[in-house]
């Protein structure tokens, strides 16, 4: 079966900042790459936070979080490595010859030297509202995440929820949408005292300890829904245009789990170069797990060029450590000409 597949130096499991910044690098080091990432775009959690300011990532000046993903996405590119996108890896199937084949629930296969395990906390899904029926408003005004303010410009909005996005969203709405209520289980929230002090006093109204127990639609979309105390049991009727639920993410790694590495904390423990317990198998990003992880996106590129480097030397032992630098990096000659720089 192996024979028939093309074989890959490096694949890369998962598509968020580590696995993108992973692929690029590996193009840099001259291999053949394939990143796999299970959603159909890549982003990873950074998807959870497009509208989102981003400005702890040196030398990048404050940016859109969605204009860092295209960056990203972009840079990954530069080497045309392929792309696979809504396979979620499952299987591994280690070879005589000491490759890999992985296998997706697709039932795709691929073949390849060497994995780079950038999965971040494995695959994210939102908690969803536990009301049956709920799911179908999901195409109309049932969201679960906040992908562009404008989409709610003068509606009336509830949120479900007291972490900390629910306030920032509650924040973040309230000066452009026509209301926003957020509604609440208990009677703190969580997040930043700052931003619940700011939502307090705002004109969002707060409904705590009460829960969403109810939707009331047209059949299409939500127009009303009925909120209950959670202690008295007590109701009230809101009329609403849009309800944002965000009561948190579930993270799973799926059967990847039962692959034999080594974790703690849900974390996969890594030496001081990315390696994995499993001779071949490295791994970048919030996956990883040793004393000084930084977790965030910076950290999460220094450690797909450890990740990476160990990679290379373990199939080619003779290699240098680590890759050129790209300002003397031969591999950049003739892109440097397309932009005009002769260096
Ligand atoms: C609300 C929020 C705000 C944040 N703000 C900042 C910030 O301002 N600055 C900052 O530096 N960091 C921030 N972070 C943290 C930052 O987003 C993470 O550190 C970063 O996304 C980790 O990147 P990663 O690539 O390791 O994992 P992820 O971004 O989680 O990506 C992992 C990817 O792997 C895929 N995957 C998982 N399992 C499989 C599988 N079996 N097969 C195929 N694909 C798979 C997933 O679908 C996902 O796309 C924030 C995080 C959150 C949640």
């Amino acid at each position: 079966m192996s024979e028939q597949l093309e074989l890959y130096d490096v694949t890369i499991i998962g598509g968020g900042p580590a696995g993108m910044y992973t692929t690029f690098y590996s193009g840099m080091r001259d291999l053949k790459t394939k990143l796999i990432e299970a959603k159909n775009e890549l982003g990873g959690r950074m998807l959870i936070y497009p509208e989102k300011m981003i400005w702890d990532v040196g030398g990048v000046t404050p940016i859109l979080c969605g204009k860092l993903i295209e960056q990203l996405e972009q840079q990954a590119k530069t080497f045309d490595p392929t792309i696979v996108l809504g396979q979620q890896i499952t299987g591994l199937e280690k070879q005589a010859d000491g490759t890999f084949i992985l296998m997706s629930d697709t039932g795709e296969r691929h073949h390849t030297r060497t994995i780079i395990l950038a999965i971040g906390y494995g695959i994210l899904t939102m908690q969803k509202l536990e009301i049956e029926g709920a799911d179908r408003y999901e195409v109309t005004n049932l969201h679960y995440t906040v992908q562009e303010l404008e989409v709610f410009r003068d509606k009336r909005v509830v949120i479900s929820g007291g972490g900390n996005s629910a306030v920032d969203w509650a924040n973040e709405l309230e000066p452009i949408a026509a209301s926003v209520t957020i509604v609440h289980r208990r009677d703190q929230f969580g997040g930043h005292e700052r931003n619940v002090v700011k939502m307090k006093e705002s004109s969002v109204q707060v409904k705590t300890p009460y829960a969403v127990s109810q939707l009331h639609s047209n059949g299409e979309s939500i127009q009303q829904v009925t909120i209950s105390h959670i202690e008295t049991g007590e109701t009230e009727l809101v009329d609403v245009d849009a309800v944002i639920v965000n009561h948190g993410l579930k993270c799973d790694y799926g059967p990847l789990a039962q692959w034999g590495l080594a974790m703690e904390d849900e974390t996969a423990l890594v030496s001081p170069k990315m390696e994995t317990n499993i001779p071949g198998i490295y791994a970048a990003g919030d996956f990883v797990n040793f004393e000084s992880k930084v977790r965030l996106i910076a950290g999460a590129f220094t450690d797909a060029a450890l990740a990476l480097n160990s990679a290379k030397t373990y199939m080619d032992p003779e290699a240098p450590a680590v890759a050129y630098v790209s300002s003397h990096n031969e591999r950049f000659k003739e892109k440097n000409k397309a932009l005009g720089v002769e260096s």
